[in-house]
């Protein structure tokens, strides 16, 4: 599914020596490694501060800790996506609200949202999944119209830009009041361990959220907030600076491995390739298809057979994992298209390194699949 390894291979001499250079200088928190990260992530991403933490998870309760909700507060999430989003909204005792998605761009909309907000609703968490922006421009709308915290969690969609309808280009992550994202290794932007990130076109909220992610202190050993401990280490930081500057080349094989799978699947009649958003481009976490006709896991053992991997993000809606079954406050329905999502989905391997030759034998073993 994904190739970390051919990829170092690549940088090995560069990220070698970044490395060394902090266990040579010892540096290995908050050392200048992660402060140039910093500075060169808010410059890629444009009018955006930057706080790095521990990781994608931590970022997300970071970033709602911030907003200093009560509890039982209503948070929107969609259902359809990682259980981080939900877990620390349930974590800070607040009541994640889970929507549907639309079954094409698998995002939650604008209207999706608007349905499900009552009075006790204070945030929504839109999911860019699986590397493409949600529609945001209506989502930032109805947030502004119901005065609702906007927390974007980016951790799949880092370096993907969403276009305004006044033609300006803005990241994701910068574009709601706080967005959060992932370094995990196998994220488009990965590191060796675990790291994250907030981003936030706010300075005030930048500096809620530094404070609360270094214990809540402004001075030290002065705590003005209850905080957690979340740093991204040094070590992850020296890999990171190497890596960022080449993110959008990783976007492009990602968008190249996605065109081709395309191409290939375009007259097979039981699959729907990722719907592309005209306002927004894709970065391809996830090459992900719906299989119709309840054919998915047969494909799926079919793939297996000839070695090729493919996973299904995600088997169960959230509302029916064990932790969650009780949290929708607004309805115990099921919701319609999660629920087709989470039975007919298959994302196929997706990473910078897949040549031609791996793409043509994967194809082909799909065609074959469905001319039998
Ligand atoms: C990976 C991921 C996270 C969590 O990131 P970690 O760094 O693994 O904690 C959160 N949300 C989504 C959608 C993710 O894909």
């Amino acid at each position: 599914m994904v190739d970390l390894k051919t990829q170092y291979l690549k940088f090995k001499p560069e990220i070698d020596r970044e490395i060394l250079e902090v266990l040579d200088t010892t540096a290995f928190i908050n050392g200048p490694k992660v402060k140039a990260f910093q500075a060169s992530l808010e410059n890629y991403l444009g009018n955006c501060h930057v706080v790095p933490c521990a990781n994608g998870t931590d970022a997300l309760q970071i970033a709602l800790m911030a907003l200093g909700l009560q509890p039982g507060d209503e948070v929107i999430v969609p259902a359809f996506t990682y259980v981080a989003t939900a877990e620390v909204i349930a974590l800070l005792q607040l009541r994640p609200v889970m929507v549907d998605v639309d079954p094409d761009t698998f995002n939650v909309t604008a209207d999706i949202i608007e349905k499900a907000i009552t009075p006790r609703t204070k945030a929504i968490v839109p999911v860019h999944l699986f590397g493409q922006s949600c529609d945001m421009e209506p989502i930032m709308a109805v947030a502004k119209k119901y005065n609702l915290w906007v927390v974007e969690d980016n951790a799949q969609a880092i370096g993907a830009t969403y276009t305004f309808s006044d033609g300006s280009q803005v990241k994701t992550g910068a574009i709601g009041h706080i967005g959060c994202t992932s370094f995990y290794p196998s994220k488009n932007l990965g590191c060796y361990g675990d790291g994250g990130a907030i981003t936030t076109p706010h300075k005030n909220w930048a500096e809620t959220c530094s404070m609360i992610a270094n214990h809540g202190q402004t001075k030290r050993y002065y705590h003005d907030l209850v905080g957690v401990n979340s740093r991204l280490d040094s070590v992850q930081a020296a890999v990171l600076n190497v890596k960022l500057p080449h993110l959008d080349e990783f976007a492009a094989a990602r968008q190249k491995a996605a065109d081709f799978y395309d191409r290939a699947f375009a007259n097979i009649p039981a699959l729907q390739t990722p719907a592309r958003q005209h306002n927004s481009t894709h970065v391809f976490h996830q090459y992900t298809l719906i299989v119709k006709d309840n054919r998915r896991d047969a494909l799926q053992a079919y793939l297996q057979e000839k070695g090729i991997p493919s996973m299904i993000y995600y088997p169960v809606p959230l509302y029916e994992q064990e932790a969650y079954k009780n949290s929708m406050a607004n309805t115990i329905e099921k919701l319609p298209a999660t629920d087709y999502l989470c039975r007919s989905v298959m994302s196929l391997p997706m990473h910078t390194e897949l040549t031609d030759e791996m793409l043509t034998y994967i194809c082909d073993a799909v065609k074959a699949f469905f001319a039998q």
